[in-house]
């Protein structure tokens, strides 16, 4: 059955915002972070107002309703990655997530000389850990290229770099370019070679359904807000024999069996490393997403927004002076199209696209190294999600086209 568009923005009450200058919303920044369904909402409403309380301590009522709720959450989260809720850990995002394999896993197994691979098309959260880490450890971390004709990651150089790695950290799906990666010959060829990888999904678990044991990889970072869930949560997928090799990230309360003046020891498995109170109303929140989310076909979902974007790209391109920075038109591209203006400045451009209630990002997107190889200091990205339409992409480049009419110099 064909996607019922409509009735989805129907339950995303943000979606009929008017802007104080009385301009509709087209909320064009879903990459940044995804609107939310009213399910969300009222579950984390229902949790602050019916039952609000810690997990895991008190014996009390509403202590048990939390408690059920936090992991009833973790049940439907890791159900929804296709594995069991001994392999997720909750974290505040994929950020956190990221983090916790260089303190957890890295830290503890890799040592001076040892082979981190990233890419030049990673997100921050993926590049500052790893060059932190070859500070302390004397790692050595080796950056893939992308190739600027074809956007797309130089699996020549990847095969390459990989020779002799201890870890493979891959962004699925690019923010900047909206690039699919080609993650299982990435998985297969840093596997054949011994090295654990790391999946960064932020980008990809909002436009594809990842299924974490069908997938071999050994660390998934998902981040909540942009698929549907709140801000502040997100979660590490980890294979048991990784998890079997980490030691503890953040320490205190939670984490611990027991403590001593003598020292103290730690729970095992995912407990080891959820520390102090959890985010018990963003879990559930997470939770009502997923099961929301769960609705849906995702090859369904990736084509309509894969429509949507592959369109606006190739309509944007003809407008005079426009640059579209990788392939939204290819198949696998995921919905975020990156441009510039040729002589109106990148801010001015966004500030003049909101004039119109168009929300696009503007700037580097955490992604700086990626610029630099595009030889730009930043982009404007407009980013698509499945509420999105066509009416909306058709109004967008009409706007558009008028801005740079009225405002281009070149
Ligand atoms: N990785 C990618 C590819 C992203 O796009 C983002 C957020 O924009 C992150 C990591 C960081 O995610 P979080 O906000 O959950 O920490």
């Amino acid at each position: 059955m064909a996607l019922d568009i409509e009735s989805i923005r129907d339950d995303f009450p943000i979606l009929n915002r008017r802007l104080p200058n009385g301009k509709k919303l087209v909320y064009f920044d879903n990459a940044a972070t995804s609107q939310k369904p009213q399910c969300v909402i009222d579950a984390m409403s229902e949790y602050y107002s019916e039952y609000n309380s810690n997990a895991h301590r008190a014996n009390h009522t509403l202590a048990d309703e939390a408690t059920t709720a936090l992991e009833e959450a973790r049940n439907s989260i890791s159900s929804y990655f296709g594995t069991s809720p001994d392999q997720m850990i909750y974290t505040s995002g994929a950020t956190e997530a990221i983090n916790l394999v260089s303190f957890g896993w890295a830290r503890e197994n890799l040592e001076e000389d040892d082979v981190v691979v990233i890419t030049e098309m990673e997100h921050h959260a993926d590049i500052v850990p790893w060059q932190q880490l070859s500070k302390e450890k004397g790692i050595e971390v080796r950056y893939v290229p992308i190739d600027t004709n074809s956007f797309t990651l130089d699996m020549q150089a990847f095969e390459v770099a990989v020779e002799g790695a201890a870890l493979v950290c891959v962004v699925h799906t690019s923010n900047v370019l909206g690039i699919r990666n080609p993650i299982e010959r990435i998985v297969e060829i840093s596997h054949s070679n011994n090295a654990r990888v790391l999946l960064d999904c932020a980008q990809g678990a909002p436009h594809e359904r990842i299924n974490f044991d069908d997938s071999g990889v050994d660390f998934v970072a998902v981040s909540a807000h942009k698929m549907g869930g709140p801000t502040g949560i997100g979660c590490l997928l980890v294979k048991k024999d990784a998890m079997d090799q980490m030691g503890p990230f953040m320490t205190g309360g939670s984490m611990i069996k027991t403590v001593s003046t003598n020292g103290s020891t730690f729970q095992e498995g995912h407990a080891m490393f959820e520390t102090g109170t959890p985010r018990i109303a963003e879990a559930i929140g997470w939770g009502a997403a997923v099961d929301w989310l769960d609705k849906f076909d995702m090859v369904q979902v990736h084509s309509h927004i894969n429509k949507i974007a592959s369109w606006t790209a190739e309509k944007i391109s003809e407008i005079d002076g426009i640059t579209v920075y990788g392939d939204p038109t290819r198949q696998d591209s995921s919905g975020a199209v990156s441009f510039l203006h040729d002589s109106i400045q990148s801010q001015d451009l966004s500030i003049l696209l909101d004039e119109g209630g168009f929300a696009v990002r503007t700037g580097h997107h955490c992604a700086q190294p990626l610029m630099d190889a595009l030889g730009v200091p930043s982009t404007n990205r407009a980013s698509f999600w499945i509420y999105n339409t066509m009416e909306e992409a058709e109004s967008f480049v009409e706007h558009l086209s008028y801005v740079v009419e009225r405002f281009s110099t070149s």
